[in-house]
């Protein structure tokens, strides 16, 4: 089979196509035929060698996939060959013909789903569940900024927060991404490079402030997220590309929370909670990714440039 194989930490162009052995489930795992593979930043981290945690070299990129069950090892109960399934993690890689993964990884993948859409459930969606409930403790009647709404994470931000009674306020950098943004669900919409954004988001809460940030560029927004926050805020930390200089007194003053988070360090008890709130959610529609490029699984240096680009737009997926 094919697969994009990593031989040396580097730029894109370390993502080489090459013929690799077919994969044999073992006891407990599952082979997937993958339709279609998510492309997430984290991907382009671990590439560069820059990432806390790197894989030993040579590795298949990737976390995200879906696609149909080819084969079920022995001890597989909940999964069976001929299964619509998307992949929430794997033990061989997910830019590639097949993905070897643990049962655990592998999640049912409701018909109204495409594929390409399944590829693009697995970190943006868990990541947002994660961020807004088991990070945040977020309940419905609350207000929730997804700082940073028109990419994978900030669109399944949306949709969730919308479908559990949040009032949802998301912001984009281009005219394009805020469409989307409000198409998916928000109920206001700013744009996080214009002058004066968060006075007006503050004029809209009548000086009151939100009370959940998921927080997508910490670095830039960090310290002015803590004086959008409304008594007893929280704002969780979700994606940072360097150090920020913050006043603590504006988390002081409000009693304010900051929570890191990693979605690597959810429990397999927090992640069976994830995924089966959000398999639940893709039955009923209310979770629905959206796919914004579509890129052949040769090209996956392009796509790993791409989803670092500004002007986001939902997912990129790698169709191999
Ligand atoms: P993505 O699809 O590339 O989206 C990036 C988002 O950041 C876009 O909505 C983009 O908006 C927005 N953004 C750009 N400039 C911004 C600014 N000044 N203020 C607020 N938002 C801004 O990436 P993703 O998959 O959604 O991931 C988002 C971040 O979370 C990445 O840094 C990723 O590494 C991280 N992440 C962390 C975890 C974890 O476990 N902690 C898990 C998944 C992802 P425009 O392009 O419209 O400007």
């Amino acid at each position: 089979m094919k697969a994009i194989r990593v031989h040396e930490f580097g730029g894109p162009e370390v993502l080489r196509l090459e013929e690799v052995p077919d994969l044999q489930a073992g006891r407990g795992q599952v082979v997937v035929r993958v339709s279609a593979a998510g492309v997430n930043p984290v991907d382009t981290y671990i590439r560069a060698g820059a990432h806390a945690v790197n894989p030993a070299v040579p590795y298949t990129p990737g976390m995200d996939a879906a696609g149909v069950v080819e084969s079920a090892g022995e001890g597989v109960t909940r999964i069976a060959a001929g299964d619509r399934v998307y992949v929430a993690g794997t033990l061989s890689g997910a830019y590639a013909e097949q993905a070897l993964c643990d049962e655990s990884q592998v999640h049912h993948l409701p018909e109204r789903v495409s594929f390409a859409q399944g590829a693009g459930v697995a970190v943006p969606y868990a990541t947002a569940y994660r961020a807004l409930f088991q990070r945040a403790r977020g309940v419905a009647g609350e207000t929730v900024l997804v700082h940073g709404a028109s990419g994978g994470v900030g669109i399944a931000a949306v949709q969730i927060a919308r479908g559990a009674g949040f009032t949802v306020i998301g912001t984009g950098g281009t005219e394009k991404g805020r469409q989307l943004v409000a198409e998916q669900g928000a109920h206001h919409v700013f744009d996080h490079r214009a002058p004066g954004y968060l006075e007006q988001l503050m004029a809209l809460t009548d000086g009151r402030g939100v009370d959940v940030i998921l927080e997508m560029l910490a670095n830039v927004n960090l310290d002015r997220d803590l004086n959008v926050l409304a008594k007893g805020g929280r704002v969780v930390v979700i994606g940072s590309r360097g150090p920020v200089e913050i006043n603590p007194r504006s988390a002081m003053g409000r009693d304010a929370e900051i929570l890191g988070m990693s979605l690597f360090n959810a429990s397999a008890r927090e992640m069976s909670s994830i995924h089966a709130a959000l398999v639940a959610g893709l039955e009923a529609g209310m979770l629905r990714p959206v796919v914004g490029q579509e890129l052949p699984l040769a090209e996956a240096a392009r796509a790993h440039e791409a989803v670092l680009e500004p002007g986001a737009y939902g997912k990129i997926v790698l169709i191999p």
